[in-house]
């Protein structure tokens, strides 16, 4: 599990800059006065409220529109605030065009890096305050999330994986699909591993770079060039070893699965996350209430590749039929897994489809038969308690962090203003206003 200090330095700093720099300050808090506040815990969306926020915490929360003294009131009307938005499945260092293929030997780290802070502050401004990065080739998400946290550039917290890890061909291999001169052997530094001891090797040298979670692929992938979307790439062994290592660690594993038998592998070896889950069937529905696996459906990547393999061009020959069958079914195993009681937390795979672009997940899980205020709360508390942090994010309590958005509208009548969000703080500091 991961865990946060309570008060991050970088944060604390920020919010006494703000607040500073705001009033000419330091003791007063700031104030912000909600039209709505939505309790994800109790599943209600209350009427007035005020949040009191001081050092980058939610200090109070209080019924109505209180009065204090403050160094700053933000009087948001009738907008409607929520906890800050929670991804846990993203990738912040590459965003799919029908380039990607070529710009995985074109691109360097640097033109890599540059985007990355680009497609950061987009999902920042989009509502999203936290982020789980699971999988960046180039390795670059280490030192966004230093810089986001240094108050360098503007971007979501951020925890990372850093590069995922495959078997040798596997869906995270980074060499598939280039020609055999160019594909070497890549080992367990480069995030391909074979055996227990890879395993072992290829996680300690994660943590070594700064990762906080590891990401596995134990199935094949879409969008890999490769044959099969689903066959079982990682043997139950492997797995164990990654599992059993990362939790010396402080890491919980995050694992990619389309195929059911490469899934329940995974399941019974201990990852906290399976990722697209989709083809799960029964018995691995079974195995993730048994275990306590999250669920983290990314219905929008399923919809958007599936829009694309349309295109003529867009992906490579082998992969557009993939992209084709797998896509469109993860809607109905997200709303099969909802209606038989796996916990199901928020996610994407933006870089798939655009940053910033985050919200649509949310009609789509509606879409799927999951309740709205089970759409937001997979999207705050859970995605809270998946990285271990549920006490210091995923409500709107004090002693939290100041991490708050808020949209227009009642999202529990009408989801699609989640793609309206018009105020976003993190850690105290005001990063979009109405
Ligand atoms: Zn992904």
């Amino acid at each position: 599990m991961i865990r946060r200090s309570r008060r991050p330095l970088a944060t604390a700093l920020c919010s006494i800059l703000a607040v500073a720099g705001a009033a000419g300050a330091l003791a007063e808090p700031l104030v912000v006065h909600c039209g709505k506040l939505v309790d994800v815990r109790q599943g209600e969306v209350l009427g007035p409220h005020t949040l009191v926020v001081e050092d980058g915490l939610i200090a109070a929360v209080e019924a109505g529109r209180t009065r204090r003294a403050a160094a700053e009131v933000v009087d948001l009307g009738d907008y409607v605030c929520l906890p800050g938005l929670m991804d846990m499945h993203t990738h912040l260092s590459s965003q799919l065009s029908p380039m990607s293929f070529v710009d995985r030997v074109r691109l360097n780290v640097a033109d890599v890096a540059y985007r990355s802070v680009v497609y950061a502050e987009r999902t920042l401004m989009a509502g999203f305050t936290t982020v789980r990065d699971v999988g960046d080739g180039a390795g670059v998400t280490v030192a966004l999330r230093n810089a986001v946290n240094a108050g360098v550039i503007k971007g979501p917290r951020i925890f990372t994986a850093g590069r995922a890890l495959a078997t040798t061909g596997g869906h995270a291999d980074p060499t598939n699909g280039l020609r055999f001169e160019l594909m070497g052997d890549p080992g367990p530094a480069e995030g391909v591993i074979n055996g227990a001891d890879d395993a072992r090797k290829a996680v300690r040298q994660r943590y070594k770079e700064g990762a906080d979670l590891i990401k596995i692929t134990a199935t094949g992938g879409v969008l890999s060039v490769a044959k099969s979307g689903q066959n079982p790439q990682f043997t139950e062994e492997e797995i164990r070893a990654v599992v059993d290592t990362a939790r010396d660690y402080g890491m919980h594993v995050a694992a990619h699965a389309h195929g059911a038998e490469g899934m329940k592998r995974a399941i019974r070896a201990g990852v906290r996350s399976i990722e697209h889950g989709t083809l799960m069937d029964d018995e691995a529905i079974r195995l993730m209430k048994e275990h306590g696996t999250f669920y983290v459906p990314t219905i929008l990547a399923g919809e958007f590749v599936a829009e694309k393999a349309a295109e003529e061009g867009y992906f490579p020959e082998l992969v557009r039929p993939k992209a084709a069958a797998i896509g469109p079914q993860i809607l109905a195993t997200a709303g099969r897994a909802y209606r038989a009681g796996v916990k199901i937390a928020f996610g994407t795979d933006s870089g798939v489809s655009p940053h910033g672009e985050n919200y649509r997940e949310f009609a789509l899980m509606v879409e799927a038969g999951i309740p709205a205020m089970a759409a937001l709360t997979a999207a705050t508390l859970t995605a809270a308690e998946l990285l271990g942090v549920e006490e210091e994010a995923g409500t709107l309590e004090a002693g939290r962090w100041a991490d708050v958005v808020a949209v227009p509208e009642d999202p529990t009548a009408d989801v699609t203003t989640m793609g309206r969000v018009a105020f976003v703080m993190k850690g105290g500091v005001v990063y979009k206003r109405p």
